[in-house]
Formats: structure tokens, C-alpha cells, sequence
């Protein structure tokens, strides 16, 4: 019987809700991890008390709660937005408060200094993105931002396009690739050799932009995921599974329309 045997035991520990997995596998340490979810796991093996358990809580409640703190508020900076002043709104990995005023249309992105930065702010916003618009309804708002997400996504993206440019097959691309907002991508890469980039990456830190796009300019080269593909990408990016696992916390990203 290799499954765990309770699944699904739960403590709550100071305010802490945790979750007990137990396994077979695990013999003397107890384990602790967070799921995608945010919520607090405990590998434990089958014959800990709760009593143990429970101390394990204890002794890293300080390091838990800081934890979850930091999944709480990634998880607020990556839900869907609604468009009104004062939500967050990320780009290239940050967190900006959203403006919304009326008057002529215009998008501007503005960055605190950092010794302002360091006073003011609990939520870790970098700036301000200023949406002015003659019409502040939050359809028109989102209309606006896309558009503003739209060229900030072409420009970056050329950037990091450009930072791969001595890759030894990079002078035979026709260097045909564009943007749009998908659901179910970061990216692609057509046998044509066009490359599109899912707009939404503009969201994210540049470092995890490079991922994606180096995968795609690699399936230039070997048009599948074979051991030959991954090793072309371990050659021009050794902590490319590192990214990608980033990657992944972004997610949500794609649920968005
Ligand atoms: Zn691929």
C-alpha cells in the first residue's frame, strides 16, 4: 500500500491552519511546504504524535507566518483585476497602485524613489500607473491598460529577443514573431519559425521573460521537447527548471481575458 494512510488530518496550531500529510516514506523528519494554494503542508511520517507535530508549528511559527503573509499578497497582486484607483497592477515582476482620473487619454508609469519607497509602503508597490481617461469606466480602463500592456509587451520583449541575439542560428530567423494575450500559453513557436509571446509576460520579472523566450527561439532549432531540445536550453540557460517553477506562480495570469 504505497498511498498515505489519513489523508486530509488538519491542526490548527496559533492561528496556524496546517494540513498533515503523512507517508510511508518519510521515516524520522517532519516536513514542512506550502502548496500552491498557500496553505501550510506537514510531511510527517506515519507514527508521529500530534503532539510532535504541533511543536514543529511552534518552533516555526515566526518563519509561517512571514510566509504566508508574502503568498497572501502575491495572490492579491495576481487576481483579476477590476479596474478601479488603488488595486495593484503588475509589470516586469513589480507591484504598481493603479490611477484612474479623468482627462485627456494617457497612460503613464511612474516609479517611487526608493527612500520613499522604503517609508511608505507595506505592500511592496514600486509606483503608480496612471490611466487618464475622458471616461472612467472601468470597461474603457481595461480597454486603455491593454493597449498600454500591448506596447510596453512589444518593446520589452524586442529588448529581450535582442539579448539572444548572438545564439548561432539567430542570423538565419527572419525575426517574425509578435504579441498577444492568451489563455493557455506563455508562448509558441510555429514550424514557419514565427514566435508569438503571450502579452501578459510583460507582467512578470525579466529574468522569467528570458525563459520563455529563449524556449521558443530554442524550438527554432528542434521543433518538439526532446532530450535534444532541453539540452540546447541547459546550454544557454543552466537554471532555465528554476525559472520555469517562477514561472509557474503566474499562472493566474492566463485566466485573465
Ligand atoms: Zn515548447
Amino acid at each position: 500500500m504505497p498511498q498515505a494512510l489519513a489523508p486530509n488530518e488538519r491542526l490548527t496550531v496559533d492561528a496556524i491552519e496546517v494540513e498533515v500529510r503523512r507517508s510511508r516514506r518519510r521515516r524520522t523528519r517532519i516536513g514542512l511546504a506550502f502548496d500552491p494554494a498557500g496553505r501550510v503542508i506537514l510531511e510527517a511520517p506515519l507514527d508521529a504524535t500530534t503532539k510532535e507535530l504541533r511543536a514543529v508549528v511552534v518552533e516555526h511559527g515566526r518563519w509561517l507566518r512571514a510566509r504566508l503573509a508574502v503568498l497572501k499578497e502575491q495572490a492579491v497582486c495576481l487576481s483579476m483585476p477590476t479596474y478601479v484607483s488603488g488595486e495593484l497592477l503588475q509589470y516586469l515582476g513589480e507591484a504598481y497602485e493603479l490611477v484612474v482620473e479623468a482627462g485627456p487619454r494617457r497612460v503613464s508609469r511612474r516609479q517611487k524613489t526608493t527612500q520613499l519607497r522604503l517609508f511608505s509602503d507595506v505592500r511592496g508597490v514600486v509606483g503608480t500607473i496612471t490611466v487618464r481617461l475622458p471616461d472612467t469606466d472601468p470597461v474603457q480602463v481595461k480597454r486603455t491598460l491593454d493597449r498600454w500592456y500591448r506596447q510596453e509587451a512589444e518593446l520589452r520583449f524586442a529588448e529581450r529577443i535582442n539579448e539572444f541575439r548572438s545564439l548561432p542560428w539567430m542570423r538565419k530567423w527572419s525575426r517574425d514573431w509578435g504579441v498577444r494575450f492568451m489563455r493557455s500559453q506563455w508562448g509558441s513557436c510555429a514550424t514557419t519559425g514565427r514566435i508569438v509571446l503571450n502579452t501578459h509576460l510583460v507582467k512578470v520579472p525579466e529574468r522569467l521573460i528570458d525563459y520563455v523566450v529563449l524556449h521558443e527561439l530554442c524550438h527554432l532549432v528542434h521543433h518538439d521537447h526532446s532530450y535534444r531540445f532541453y539540452a540546447l536550453m541547459r546550454a544557454h540557460m543552466p537554471d532555465w527548471e528554476a525559472r520555469r517553477l517562477e514561472l509557474d506562480a503566474y499562472l493566474p495570469l492566463l485566466a485573465y481575458d
